[in-house]
């Protein structure tokens, strides 16, 4: 993570004869160059390489973005729904066609295994389906006869310019999940991606334009803090969307709101998954170690804690241990691998310290990851998969997030236990329960304070047309991202009351405020 303190990047020296590619800015449909010496490094995180240059942005940049996108606004919001309907069908197969791509893009430079980013390509691609139903959800309602020849309707309208700030682990699903909804519901764009993970990123606005979307609607300006804050501060942006870190998360919502904009931030994680006694002991391990170890630990939806109730945790530990030492590490291109790098030297150093922490605080370390080198790529940023079990609620690696493969069992003894612990935490994204039992899985949806949850499921991710948020520190704002909440986020209501008098017939003038019946 790129942490509110100080982005850490890579060593960046520029050598004169370097020769990495440069990615563009995309500013009103069109590539922006940049000089070299303002570009960061992008690595392989299989290799340790530098594949890329990445244009650090700043106010200037996103400024001309903005202005593209506010020059492009009023016709994009006036054009007939169907037509613009018809360019998300257009882009809708364009993602579909070139979604290999996008996936060998993505573990390009995060590192995660090629089917795993062919997953979120076709999850991503779910909410741009969503988004081609627009004029649906767009329709307002309208309610005759609310008085006396009185009828009401109501309008949904675009905001303005929206802005998409967007995290290294999801480079195509979470913008994916943002931009169709932003862009359908007649607002321009200006996307602001990870420079981590930024290969992906002129792929789809190169789709955009093909599908037909007209210039200045859809814009990306890369870079790191300083983009961030000229995003914060400008008069020309409406609302912002932000997936991230929940420090970050923060204090984007924060200065946002503060300045006058509509935001929604969804941040950090630490999903716990409860384990009945009478579950099914075979899934339960299959989706522990899935959910955790799967894209290296690094998604926000991994159920990193799992909670056995009563002897869950005896019978399953023996289970997972069976499924983790078949576990094969190495690049995500390999087709025999079933889990990656993780994106960075300095994230990788981050887990290992907390690894170490969770020895020191007196959790019982069943599987090290620590030291782990490939052979084949030994400057890759590779680690081995962490267990500890007997994590109790107050060690920091119960409550806080490490974003790697790194899970950790507790033990409650009974149901209301394991409930406490879930509902106590700082965080509250997903959860899951795993159980054989009807009754004891619907208490669980209707007792559980967090709004994702997975009965039997361990990454319950809703469907692209529902909506995604979580609460506590693992969100900010009212709305939640996606589906409804999405259409309601990017969308101005009106509500319009309508006299119609009628042929011939004059009211007599009345001081009274007027009764509707
Ligand atoms: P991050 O907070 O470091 O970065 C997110 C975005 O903020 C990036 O675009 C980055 O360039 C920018 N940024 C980073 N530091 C900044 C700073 N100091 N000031 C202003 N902008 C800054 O997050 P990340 O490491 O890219 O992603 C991992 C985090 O995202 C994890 O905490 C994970 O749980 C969370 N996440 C949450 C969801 C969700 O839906 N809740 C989804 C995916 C990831």
């Amino acid at each position: 993570m790129e942490a509110n303190i100080v982005t850490t990047h890579v060593p960046d020296s520029i050598e004169p004869t370097d020769t990495t590619p440069i990615l563009s800015h995309w500013i009103n449909g069109r590539p922006v160059e940049v000089l070299r010496e303002s570009t960061g490094a992008v690595h392989d995180p299989s290799t340790g390489a530098v594949i890329a240059r990445v244009p650090r942005g700043g106010a200037a940049e996103v400024d001309a973005a903005v202005s593209a996108a506010r020059r492009a606004f009023p016709a994009w919001r006036d054009m007939p729904l169907m037509a613009r309907s018809q360019i998300f069908f257009a882009y809708r197969e364009l993602v579909y066609r070139h979604r290999m791509e996008l996936a060998a893009l993505i573990t390009r430079d995060h590192g995660k295994t090629l089917p795993d980013a062919l997953g979120e390509v076709m999850r991503g691609l779910e909410t741009v389906e969503f988004a081609c139903g627009l004029p649906i959800h767009l329709a307002g309602l309208n309610t005759p006869s609310v008085s006396t020849n009185v009828d009401a309707h109501t309008l949904r309208q675009p905001l303005g310019v929206a802005a998409g700030i967007t995290p290294f682990n999801f480079p195509v699903m979470v913008p994916m999940w943002i931009y169709p909804i932003a862009l359908a519901c007649g607002n321009t764009f200006v996307w602001k991606p990870s420079s981590h993970t930024p290969g992906a990123t002129q792929l789809q606005a190169e789709l955009w334009k093909e599908a037909g979307l007209p210039d200045g609607v859809f814009n990306v300006v890369y870079g790191g803090r300083e983009a961030v804050s000229a995003i914060l501060e400008h008069p020309g942006i409406d609302a912002i969307q932000f997936v991230g870190s929940t420090p970050v998360g923060r204090y984007v919502y924060e200065t946002g709101v503060k300045n006058g904009k509509r935001v929604g931030a969804y941040t950090g994680a630490k999903n716990a998954m409860v384990v009945l006694p009478d579950a099914d002991m075979e899934l339960a391990a299959d989706a522990a170690v899935a959910s955790g170890y799967g894209s290296a630990g690094e998604r926000c939806m991994a159920q990193t804690l799992i909670i056995g109730v009563g002897d869950a945790a005896d019978r399953l530990l023996p289970l997972m241990n069976e499924r983790i030492v078949k576990l094969k590490i190495g690049a995500g291109v390999d087709p025999n691998v079933d889990m990656g790098p993780v994106y960075s030297a300095e994230h990788r150093a981050s887990i290992v310290e907390w690894i170490g922490k969770g020895v020191a605080e007196g959790a019982e370390l069943v599987h090290d990851g620590r030291p782990f080198r490939l052979a084949e790529h030994p400057d890759g940023y590779f680690l081995g998969v962490t267990l500890f079990d007997h994590v109790t609620p107050d060690m920091e690696i119960f409550r806080e997030e490490i974003f790697g493969p790194v899970l950790g069992i507790v033990r409650a003894s009974t149901y209301d236990e394991a409930l406490s612990m879930v509902n106590g935490h700082q965080y509250g994204n997903g959860t899951a329960i795993f159980t054989t039992d009807g009754g004891a899985a619907r208490r669980f949806e209707l007792e559980v304070d967090v709004p994702m949850i997975g009965i039997n499921v361990p990454i319950p991710v809703p469907a692209g047309y529902l909506s995604f948020g979580g609460t506590r520190g693992s969100a900010f704002g009212d709305l939640k991202m996606r589906g409804e909440d999405g259409i309601r986020f990017f969308t101005q209501q009106k509500m319009v009351t309508v006299r119609w008098p009628e042929p011939g017939r004059r009211e007599a003038l009345s001081l009274v405020f007027p009764g509707n019946r």
